[in-house]
């Protein structure tokens, strides 16, 4: 069945060994996420190879993402790993505390009392636990516990409305850029960006850094702090994509707001040529069941009908009982919501004008392949831009997107829609072309007598270059 929806899955100790690795890219997973906040350098590199040599045994290219872990402001830890906080008693988060009891814990970043009010609501453990802030003293921050449950070592801490000043690039962060350059990783998340210059200092550190391996990794804004939504727009333009990252977001925001926001987001996202990933609790009850709920079932097809790129797991596949199957079920629900989908295609077509003869010719194989009602569009791309623009729109029409580059071929792996294919370069175009059909029907995606909508670029081998489209039928020369 073909799936037009991509699959993140993020691994952990559940998911570590060769052999589960392979049962899951053969289950789904086009994109491998490395959680930078758990786990060492050592551990991150010895998942990447095993990774890289699945996808080998697999036989397709997987994109790897480096997830950095951010300023996510935590509590320290507690002399007997915990306590327990009941509502009406006082706390304090003490910023010079080393060791935390039943009345204060230590804090991580220690400015947090400059950036606090009385009065102002701070959420623990993914918002499991309220206080409320009574007073501020010196380095303390006086609590009264609103609702109360156990605490344990280095839970975080947002404050209800966001507004936290703690840089969005850490020590650790730029650490572990250096890291993920050296193993090969495709995408950077970046956490907790607030505003476009965040991302922009990402992607300038990490080019940097990837220098040397000959990477610019595609970087992803983590939308997961309030002041991010109305710096929405220009964190798109500094980022590749972005990822609806509902755990924090739901806190900072209120729960009740962000079904809203996925929607609007996705749709920006898509409107300004970047991808898109929904992410978190999608399938949270297969970490302990061999099936979902009824709830995130709707949860993973919803994400599809409003156009997400990329649908991920975390603790599903990184620390849950059931890694492979969590990557099947989801794989099955978003083939069931994609035949769903209602086309409207033109509408998005009128008013456009484009600037670029590339992203012309890419908008225009994709009304042609709509309206013909091609089997396939076949692109002959160098750095991926001609594929990503044509699947901004959803047609039902697959997208094969060539390439000789095969860093192409792993940034491709999450654009919705598009399968990437490794072809090697020729300086003919028509020989290209003809083994590009080769390759596609080759793998059984067209046959004999389908039409299929060709892209290329001439003369051969230039990104951007973009300048022809060829409409043939599977068996008449090209
Ligand atoms: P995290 O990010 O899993 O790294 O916290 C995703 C989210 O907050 O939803
Ligand atoms: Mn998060």
């Amino acid at each position: 069945m073909h799936r037009a929806t991509k699959i993140v899955a993020t691994i952990g100790p559940a998911s570590s060994t060769q052999d589960i690795l392979l049962q899951m890219i053969q289950a789904g997973a086009d994109v491998v996420r490395l959680n930078f906040s758990h786990g060492t350098a050592d551990d991150h590199r010895q998942r990447a190879e095993f990774v890289r040599e699945a996808a080998r045994q697999a036989g397709r290219e997987v994109g790897i993402m480096a997830d950095l872990q951010g300023p996510k402001i935590r509590v320290g830890k507690f002399e007997n790993g915990k306590t327990t906080l009941i509502a009406g008693n006082t706390f304090i988060l003490d910023a010079d505390c080393e060791l935390g009891n039943d009345d204060r814990v230590g804090l991580d970043y220690k400015d947090l009392p400059r950036d606090l009010r009385a009065g102002d609501t701070l959420l623990l453990n993914d918002g499991l636990i309220v206080l409320t802030v009574s007073r501020l003293i010196g380095n303390e921050i006086h609590t009264v516990v609103k609702i109360g449950g156990d605490l344990s070592n280095n839970k975080g801490i947002n404050r209800q409305g966001g507004g936290l000043t703690a840089p969005a690039l850490t020590a650790k962060d730029m650490e572990d850029i250096r890291t993920a350059m050296s193993l090969g990783a495709d995408y950077v998340a970046v956490s907790f960006p607030k505003n476009a210059t965040d991302m922009e200092m990402a992607r300038q550190l990490a080019n940097i850094a990837g220098a040397p391996y000959n990477i610019k990794p595609k970087m992803i804004a983590k939308i997961e702090r309030a002041e991010a939504i109305p710096a929405l727009q220009g964190i798109l333009e500094a980022s590749d994509g972005i990822m609806v990252a509902r755990g924090d977001l739901a806190v900072e925001v209120g729960n009740a707001a962000v079904p809203a926001l996925q929607k609007r987001m996705i749709k920006m996202a898509r409107d300004m040529n970047k991808f898109v990933i929904t992410a978190t609790q999608m399938m949270e009850s297969m970490i302990h069941a061999p099936v979902p709920t009824r709830a995130e079932v709707s949860d993973v097809a919803n994400a599809v009908l409003d156009g997400t790129d990329a649908v991920m797991l975390s603790a599903e596949s990184a620390a849950g009982k059931y890694p492979v199957q969590t990557i099947e079920t989801m794989a099955a629900i978003c083939v069931e919501a994609e035949k769903s989908e209602h086309v409207e295609l033109d509408k998005d077509f009128l008013d456009r004008t484009f600037t670029r003869i590339d992203q012309s010719i890419a908008m225009g194989a994709l009304f042609t392949a709509y309206h013909l009602g091609a089997k396939a569009i076949v692109a002959l791309t160098e750095s991926g831009s001609t594929a990503l623009w044509m699947s901004r729109h959803w047609t039902h029409v697959p997208i094969f997107a060539l390439t000789p580059r095969t860093g192409s071929e792993r940034a491709m792996a999450i654009y919705r829609n598009v399968t990437p294919l490794h072809l090697d370069t020729s300086s003919d175009r028509d020989i290209a072309l003809a083994q590009a059909l080769e390759v596609v029907v080759g793998k059984g995606y067209a046959a004999r007598g389908d039409m299929v909508v060709l892209t290329v670029g001439e003369p051969m081998g230039q990104a951007g270059g973009t300048n022809t489209l060829k409409i043939v039928r599977v068996g008449e020369p090209v």
